[in-house]
């Protein structure tokens, strides 16, 4: 089984903390749907299985119009396998989410929406720039309800200014929506974004972690209380709705990354196309793939699974460890889980090696712990 993400690189405005591939000229977007169509033909071969996860992401690509994702969806159709039962999501904003945008989605074969909220509070939302407003994202749920029964939303904790009331109430909002599920992420400062230079400049207060970590504790505690399954550090989801997409990508499956600056995976091999618009829609008319390739090491591939893994709620599963690097990788997680046990940040259940509650908020600092380090 196989997975395809397409990046669609445009934003109607930069939000404050974002540092991800976009622009905020739609000028290209023709010429892009064209150069996505040619990368999805001239890779084909590159998917040998089953293609059951669809996701496109970005960007924003609820701002593609109806004839452009007609334009994709039929490329993907006439030249890829697709499970009859395959998850294809489509990140929207909830500005681009009137009626009739949902309508138009829910004739298209998308069939889940992850809808980017991020805060139901004005203020939080103008403090990191998003296009839209508080109502919206409240009226955008209860429409695309009536479409659609897969949708998940996102949302920020940790964000300068928003307590822990707010942030309850946050959760509250969502949980009264409905939604299945959710996914939820502290407000990182990433390095040359709007956010660190605010912060910097002493125009917003900075992020706190202690306040993050109580935030994604509040969170656990009351998604979990509502029957959220948090599968995975940032994910929540009720029973028959957690993302095939993301699953798949944390248990290594191949993924095809199509669009400037998307990543994809064969098991063996990382590629990334370029991040930036005009090149990659140059290179594509040419008929070139705009792509770095790395070829990872064993120990490489080791410490990617023991990364996203120990995210999860399954684990690392001891003996897949052996099967797919032999004794030595799996001796020395043995060896170097033991201290990690001790102290009570990781346990043992059933063969597999999961967070425990206290190490949950460390568990990237736990991983690093257990990575293979080349000497
Ligand atoms: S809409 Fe999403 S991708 Fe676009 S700037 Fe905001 S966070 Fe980044």
């Amino acid at each position: 089984m196989a997975g395809i993400y397409i990046h669609v690189p445009f934003c109607k405005q930069a939000c404050h903390y974002c540092d991800f591939h976009f622009s905020t000229s739609v000028k290209k977007k023709p010429e892009m749907v064209e150069a996505i169509c040619k990368e999805l033909l001239l890779r084909k071969e590159e998917i040998k299985n089953e293609v059951e996860t669809i996701y496109l992401g970005g960007g924003t690509p609820s701002l593609l119009s109806a004839e452009e994702l007609a334009q994709i969806f039929q490329v993907i159709n006439e030249n890829y396998s697709i499970t009859t039962d395959a998850e294809i999501t489509l990140e929207a904003n909830p500005d681009d989410l009137a009626e009739e945008k949902i309508k138009m989605l829910s004739a298209s074969p998308v069939n889940r929406l992850s809808i980017g909220v991020q805060s139901f509070f004005e203020e939080d939302l103008r403090l990191m720039n998003r296009a839209h407003h508080a109502e919206e994202a409240l009226e955008s749920i209860k429409l695309a309800k009536q479409y659609f029964k897969n949708i998940s939303i996102d949302l920020i904790y940790g964000i300068p200014g928003m307590s822990n009331e707010r942030w309850k109430e946050n959760l509250k909002i969502a949980l009264d929506l409905g939604v299945p599920h959710i996914s939820s992420y502290a407000l990182t400062v990433e390095p040359k974004t709007a956010l660190k230079s605010m912060i910097e400049k002493g125009k917003v207060a900075p992020v706190e972690e202690e306040l993050a970590k109580e935030q994604y504790e509040i969170l656990i505690e009351t998604l979990s209380a509502a029957g959220f399954d948090n599968y995975e550090f940032s994910n929540f989801g009720k029973p028959a709705f957690f993302s095939r997409n993301n699953t798949a990508y944390w248990f290594g499956k191949a993924y095809l990354g199509i669009g400037p600056s998307a990543h994809s995976f064969d098991g063996f091999k990382r590629k990334w196309n370029i991040s930036n618009n005009t090149l990659y829609i140059k290179a594509l008319q040419k008929g070139e793939i705009p792509a770095e390739v790395e070829k990872l090491s064993i120990s490489d591939r080791y410490n990617e699974l023991v990364m996203t893994r120990l995210r999860t709620k399954w684990g690392i599963a001891v003996d897949e460890v052996e099967r797919s690097f032999g004794r030595k990788f799996k001796d020395y997680l043995l060896r170097e889980a033991t201290k990690l046990v001790e102290s009570g940040m990781l346990e043992w259940n059933d063969n597999r090696l999961q967070v425990s509650k206290k190490g949950k908020f460390l568990s990237d600092g736990i991983a690093a712990d257990l990575f293979w380090v080349e000497e």
